[in-house]
């Protein structure tokens, strides 16, 4: 998506660990008409795809799988990185590990929202290594739910997440692909 890529190099600083900031549009001010053109994006990409819900993950998938759930009509789903008091009865959970706080994670949704009736798109906003859509995969597992696909906004090619998990049968569609990028210089995409 050009628009995605032209913001990113207009707006995105690359910090050292390979992560790109992207707080002014997608990780904490949410510029929220572009969120919507990438979710109308998202949403036409998957046409046709008969799916039931979004399934994403707190915090930073929010925005994104909300606005995909909008269009395609369907409720969205997000995992809680931590079990709060709100969180009670059977429980599906998955330990991730995480690659902005370098640490594990255990993913949980409550298991009456995800189950055997339903086909889920799963929506994160970074894809690196994959460990996240993996989370999110086997809730869906444990639910018993179909999976879709994956929608991503912004993929790092360089990491080997997205590969993998293509080669393992999933449809994983990026919004903007990174194939090379470093503080000194800057950001290349996938062409
Ligand atoms: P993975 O699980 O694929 O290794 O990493 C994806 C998760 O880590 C996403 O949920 C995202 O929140 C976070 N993440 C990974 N790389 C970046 C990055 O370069 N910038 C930001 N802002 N988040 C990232």
């Amino acid at each position: 998506m050009k628009a995605l890529e032209e913001k990113i190099l207009r707006e995105g600083e690359v910090l050292p660990g390979h992560v790109l900031k992207v707080g002014s549009f997608l990780n904490q001010q949410i510029d929220v008409p572009f969120m919507n053109e990438m979710a109308s994006e998202g949403a036409r990409l998957f046409a046709g795809v008969p799916v039931t819900k979004v399934l994403t993950v707190e915090a930073s998938g929010i925005a994104l799988g909300y606005a995909v759930a909008s269009r395609l009509n369907v409720p969205m789903v997000f995992a809680k990185k931590s079990k709060t008091a709100n969180v009670s009865g059977d429980l599906l959970q998955a330990k991730v590990f995480s690659y902005t706080h370098n640490t594990f994670y255990t993913a949980t949704v409550s298991a009456e929202y995800l189950t055997g009736r339903d086909t889920v798109l799963l929506v994160d906003d970074f894809l690196a290594n994959g460990e996240a859509l993996k989370g999110l995969a086997e809730l869906a597992r444990q639910g018993g739910a179909k999976i879709a696909g994956a929608l991503i906004a912004v993929e790092k090619g360089f990491q080997k997440g997205g590969d993998a998990l293509r080669k393992a049968g999933l449809r994983v569609e990026s919004l903007a692909i990174i194939d090379e990028m470093s503080p000194e210089g800057g950001v290349r995409f996938r062409s």
